[in-house]
């Protein structure tokens, strides 16, 4: 015998559909041990008999009233073959609401769409096949009261009985990055118990419990694992409350409007004149087809602003201790080559990342703060248009948005995306997004080779390619290694909240720990290795440094004035150092890599100091903002003096006067510098969420293809142009 549960909420009209599908073959009695009606009748579906039951009418599965536990208990138990969602169309999102508790007991649904005459009435139009997609299963209208659609919703009851319906497909509520950890470690308690795994499907227990449900807490407190699923439910409603500030219930029902509303917002065309709530009236304007992709630039520009301006003052600050540090080392470590160690490889390769560290916690502040007042949903609901253009989906947008602080955490952030082709391309297209440590380096180069303003644009025009490149590349990669599994999904809008300081401070600081960790690990070992790869073996040479030694004696019995003296010096440690580095193990390779960076970063063969940009790109790999301290190694530009207010740094100064480049090499640098791979940690991350060398790998291969590819046409294009 087929079973088939009519749910819904109060007054959806599940008893007239009851009525219409069994006909007068009906009997109502009580549920076991409650006084509460039963009414299970027969129905003759094509040539298979049917039982159906009529629910009480809930609103949640996981509420204290009688009704709702029967509804509960009966829909979470084995024997129900399909669930018929009734929904009222007139009322459809706060009915979509039940929907969300009933697609977690992963059964084969049906949703009858009831009242569309009502809602017809009203004016509200609803796109079925897209609520079809959305929800996974197959949608029919009716109106129960007078038994239209009642063939259809049998036929489609069969279908997806028989396995035969094409739109099935298990839907989730995304419930956040911080619920779902916590929700798979319940479900591994969960799992210590075979005999509650046959009864009911993990995450909805583990979602249940989180819930308070009364249904799931005395199924579990019949389990032998309940002091451990118990203590589990505790530390995870602690950690819910310490980092979202509120208590389970409220935080699962949030997501769950969330997805109710959001489905729809993106099903339903037009709306009557329900009541509104105050998000509805937010989400108006914010998500206004004309006004929502202004307000959002408009915001961005803002948290830009305020992350650069504020994020100044403690840059500033990390800088000069850095600088202290510097020259309390090169003062008290005697020279050789530990000293060098330090002052030319770890305190200015670790410093470079370290100055960056403000910056990306205060631009990771405002995401987080965004996320948290519910807005980021809204910007990914905005985008998600134009992203579907180019192969992505909107919620590839956040990522991306992020990036433009660090990729690192970019590609982290693709967790919240449940499609895995969507993930996998935003994953590989979120290198392209230019990052903070590359600014550094066109900030240097554009303001060696361009006029302030043309800089400022060329900067910018680095954004834009960035972006554009990774849509392309988005479209692209869904063309060929991603072809048509674009699966649509719900995009939860949750409601406008006032965030809790202290949670968005922790979101924060989870942010942008990826990238202080980065630097205390991967920066120190690439800057370590830069050191050793420029230095070696020359200095080890003890001729050289004997010789040195004998120079800087000979200038201090000059007896000059101490300023004449140190500058004397630095003048023989800037030769030494020379000589060093031009022997260096990096300078090999830089004269390696000449042939093929040649086309687009020499083209006419003139420059002679043009291996050292291989070797500062080279070091780049382990991250970016190591290109500007190699660049100042390899061309031995003088240090940094402070307080001397110069228009260009003595890095500045040495290239334009030194490296042979021209304002178009410069570009087509800048232009490498974007795309050519993904930084060490960004590729060590990539393979942490893709679980695949190849897909790394992957990364590291197209990016200096497209980085070549891409510098090369900005020389070629630029000659034709004749930009020089
Ligand atoms: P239940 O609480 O879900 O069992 O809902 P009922 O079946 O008792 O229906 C509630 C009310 O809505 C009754 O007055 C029905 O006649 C009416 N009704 C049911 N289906 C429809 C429909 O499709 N259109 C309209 N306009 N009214 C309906
Ligand atoms: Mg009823």
């Amino acid at each position: 015998m087929v079973t088939v549960a009519l749910a819904g909420n109060p007054n959806s009209g599940k008893t007239s559909i009851f009525n219409a599908l069994t006909g007068a073959r009906h009997h109502v009695g009580n549920w076991s041990g409650v006084t509460v009606e039963r009414r299970s009748g027969l129905c003759l579906m094509g040539s298979i008999e049917v039982e159906v039951v009529d629910l009480p009418g809930t609103y949640s599965l996981a509420a204290q009233s009688e009704d709702e536990r029967i509804a509960a208990r009966f829909l979470s138990a084995p024997e129900v073959d399909v669930i018929v969602n009734v929904l009222d169309a007139s009322n459809l999102e706060r009915n979509l609401y039940l929907t969300t508790h009933l697609l977690e007991l992963r059964r084969p649904m049906v949703f009858a769409l009831n009242m569309v005459d009502d809602a017809e009435r009203q004016g509200i139009r609803i796109d079925l096949k897209a609520l079809s997609t959305l929800l996974g299963g197959p949608v029919i209208p009716t109106v129960g009261n007078r038994e239209d659609g009642m063939e259809e919703l049998k036929e489609a009851i069969l279908r997806v009985f028989a396995r035969q319906e094409s739109t099935v497909r298990p839907i989730t509520v995304a419930y956040g990055e911080d619920i779902d950890r916590e929700l798979t470690k319940l479900e591994r308690e969960i799992a210590r118990d075979e005999r509650l795994v046959a009864e009911r499907a993990p995450r909805w227990l583990a979602l249940q419990l989180l819930d308070h449900a009364p249904e799931a807490e005395a199924l579990v407190e019949q389990s032998h694992a309940r002091i451990a699923i118990g203590n589990q439910v505790e530390a995870s409603l602690a950690f819910l409350e310490k980092h979202l500030g509120a208590d389970g219930t409220t935080l699962l029902a949030e997501r769950r409007y969330g997805f109710a509303h959001g489905l729809m917002r993106e099903t339903v065309l037009t709306t009557g004149t329900g009541q509104r709530t105050r998000t509805d009236r937010i989400d108006t304007l914010l998500t206004n087809r004309w006004l929502g992709i202004p307000i959002f630039i408009a915001i961005m520009v803002g948290v830009y602003a305020l992350t650069f301006v504020a994020g100044r003052y403690p840059q500033d600050w990390i800088a000069a201790g850095f600088a202290h540090l510097h020259t309390w080392v090169s003062s008290h470590i005697p020279q050789g080559e530990l000293a060098s160690l330090l002052v030319d490889g770890v305190i200015p390769g670790v410093g470079a990342v370290v100055v960056f560290v403000p910056v990306i916690m205060l631009l990771m502040g405002c995401i987080a703060f965004l996320e948290d007042t519910g807005y980021m949903a809204r910007a990914a609901f905005i985008m998600d248009r134009l992203m579907h253009v180019m192969g992505l989906h909107g919620k590839s947008f956040i990522p991306l948005i992020m990036g433009t602080g660090c990729n690192v955490p970019a590609v982290q952030a693709t967790r919240t995306i449940e499609s895995r082709t969507d993930r996998f391309i935003t994953i590989l297209v979120s290198p392209l997004i230019s990052c903070s440590a590359r600014l550094q380096v066109y900030i240097v180069i554009a303001g060696t080779f361009f006029a302030p303003i043309h800089a400022a644009f060329a900067i910018l025009a680095m954004h834009f390619l960035g972006f554009g490149l990774a849509m392309t590349m988005g479209k692209v990669l869904r063309l060929t290694f991603f072809r048509g599994e674009n699966a649509p999904f719900v995009m939860e809008l949750p409601p406008y909240r006032l965030p809790v300081l202290k949670s968005t401070l922790i979101h924060m600081w989870e942010k942008g720990r990826i990238f202080l960790s980065r630097a205390g690990t991967v920066i120190l070992a690439g800057a370590t290795l830069v050191w050793f790869l420029s230095h070696y073996p020359g200095i080890a040479n003890r001729q050289w440094t004997a010789e040195r030694q004998q120079q800087e004696e000979a200038v201090r019995r000059q007896k000059l004035s101490p300023a004449e003296e140190s500058e004397k010096i630095a003048t023989v440690q800037l030769a030494y150092e020379s000589r060093v580095m031009n022997s260096s193990l990096a300078a090999r390779f830089g004269k390696i890599l000449q042939p093929f960076l040649a086309p687009i970063l020499d083209p006419d063969h003139t420059r002679t100091e043009a291996w050292k940009d291989g070797v500062a790109l080279t070091a780049g790999f382990v991250a970016k903002e190591i290109v500007v301290g190699t660049l100042a190694v390899v061309h031995q530009a003088p240090a940094e003096k402070a307080g001397e207010a110069t228009a260009q740094s003595p890095l500045q100064e040495t290239l334009r006067r030194h490296s042979g480049m021209t304002p178009l090499t410069a570009l087509a640098f800048m232009v490498f510098t974007l795309l050519y791979t993904p930084c060490l940690g960004t590729i060590g991350m990539i393979l942490k969420e893709t679980q695949s060398w190849a897909w790394a790998l992957f990364s590291i291969a197209y990016g200096l293809a497209l980085g070549w590819l891409v510098a090369f046409l900005t020389v070629h294009f630029g000659r034709m142009l004749k930009f020089v």
